[in-house]
């Protein structure tokens, strides 16, 4: 049996594995802000190759609700809105 690489929701206590057919998001980093968007899995892979940019990688949440709790603690820890800093 073929075992596929397991994706793991990177959401704050979140344990939930990606399955075949599962729509998650993704968070990725561009400069200061951030792009939300659907699964790509050409994208994820791109991102796989590159792990000497750790803090520059893409998050993968299994739904909108992860996905904004994580926004919140980046919001929490920069003490700005990404509408602000997109305006700087
Ligand atoms: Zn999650």
């Amino acid at each position: 049996m073929k075992i596929q690489c397991p994706y793991k929701c990177d959401g704050d206590g979140c344990t939930k594995q990606k399955g075949e057919g599962n729509k998650w998001l993704l968070l990725v980093p561009d400069g200061l802000c951030f792009v939300a968007r659907p699964w790509d899995q050409e994208l994820v892979d791109i991102d796989e190759r590159r792990p000497e940019w750790p803090e520059n990688s893409i998050k993968h949440y299994c739904g909108i609700g992860c996905l904004s709790k994580a926004l919140s603690a980046w919001q929490a820890k920069h003490g700005a809105s990404p509408v602000e800093e997109a305006k700087a």
